[in-house]
Order: C-alpha cells, then structure tokens, then sequence
C-alpha cells in the first residue's frame, strides 16, 4: 500500500509548518534555556519557506517535494538545525526516489535520515539532540510491526524526557556542559512535531 503520495507529501510539510508556527515560544524558550533562542524562530520561518515553496511548484513523486523542502531548509534555516533537517529530508527524498512510498521504502527512508543526521551532525546517541529522536523512531519501526502512530509518538515523548537530564556533548548547548541538565534538548521537541505532522497525515 501506498502511503505517502504528492499531496499528502505537501500536506506533511503544512502540518509541520502548522505545528512550528503554533509553538515557536516554546521552542524558543527551550533554545534560550541551553543555546542561543532562535529555534523557535528558525523553525517557523523555516517551515513557513518550506510551504510557500512546495504550494507554488507542482511535483512528480513525494521523493521531489522532500528534496525541495530540503533545500528550502538548508538554503533558509541559518541555524544547525537547517542543515540537519535538510539532510535528513533529502536522504528521505534519495531513499524514495522512482519507488513507491510503501511502508518497507518508508522504513528504509527513516534509517538513511537518521544516518545522514548521524553523519551530518556528528552525534552519537545520548548526546542531547535530535538525533535521539530519529534514533529512536528508526529503532522503534524496525523492531516492531507497527501498525499505527500511537508507539511511534510515545517513543518520541519518553526520548525528549530522556534529554532532560543529559549533559550535551554537541551543538551549543554543549557549551553549558553539566549544566545543560534540568533542560530537554529544542530539537528532539521540533522532532516530535514533525513525526506529529506525519502522524496526522499519513496511515501506516
Ligand atoms: P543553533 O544551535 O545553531 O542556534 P537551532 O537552535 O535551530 O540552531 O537548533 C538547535 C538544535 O539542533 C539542538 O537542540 C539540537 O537538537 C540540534 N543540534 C545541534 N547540533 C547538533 C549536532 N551536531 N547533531 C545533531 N543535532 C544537533
Ligand atoms: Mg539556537
Ligand atoms: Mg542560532
């Protein structure tokens, strides 16, 4: 079964955008507790490229608008996570590309993100990033026969707590050290809505 097409490709771009707009303050207030409060900021205006480009183009496959999305991102996000999320989108895109996204090809997507995140970044699991997140969505979908989102976001939610009492060890919160503990990392939170968005958009 095909479970992401054009559209709804798109309509997993809006929804984030949806999510990154409704919760810039807490991202933001998050990234001001361990880095510099811009994530908020980079994510909604990020996002919000991200949907007046893929509104205004017509697309082949769902691979295309995950690369363009991809190239908004690394274009338009000044911060770590632009990078990041675009390469995490066009190893997305490069995993689908002339196949038809069923849940196998989907699966296989999510690993290469998490491993261009893994090469992108530098971040090894437990190190207070996004990379937790992905991590630990890819490990969730290959151990177990999902059938529905429902795992999926619990994954996501215990691994955000789980970066509250870590120490980062990459990107600016690092710079705190010990004290980046007490805090949950801003970008395993703009993860979580961007699993959200698909959750909301697409059947398994
Ligand atoms: P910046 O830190 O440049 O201001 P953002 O605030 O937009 O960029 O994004 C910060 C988020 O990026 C962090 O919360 C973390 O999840 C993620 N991040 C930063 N550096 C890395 C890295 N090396 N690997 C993986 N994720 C990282
Ligand atoms: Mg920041
Ligand atoms: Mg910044």
């Amino acid at each position: 079964m095909i479970i992401l097409t054009v559209d709804k490709a798109k309509d997993w771009m809006k929804e984030i955008q949806k999510r990154m707009f409704d919760h810039k303050d807490q991202l933001t207030e998050l990234d001001q507790a361990i880095g510099d409060g811009d994530h908020g900021i980079n994510m909604a205006r990020g996002f919000h490229e991200v949907v007046a480009k893929v509104n205004h183009t017509s697309y082949d496959s769902a691979a295309d608008v995950l690369k363009s999305a991809a190239m908004t991102l690394m274009a338009k996000v000044g911060g770590a996570s632009g990078p990041l999320y675009g390469t995490a989108f066009l190893k997305m895109s490069l995993a689908m590309q002339g196949k038809e996204v069923d849940q196998k090809v989907f699966k296989q997507a999510i690993n290469d993100a998490v491993e261009g995140l893994q090469a992108r970044g530098k971040a090894d699991f437990g190190e207070k990033t996004m990379y937790d997140v992905w991590k630990q969505v890819a490990n969730f979908l290959q151990e177990e026969d999902v059938q529905d989102w429902h795992g999926i976001l619990e994954v996501c939610q215990a691994t955000i707590e789980d970066t509250r009492e870590m120490a980062a060890t990459k990107g600016r919160a690092s710079y705190l050290k010990e004290r980046s503990k007490g805090h949950v990392d801003p970008g395993s939170m703009s993860s979580f809505y961007i699993f959200e968005a698909l959750a909301e958009v697409i059947d398994l």
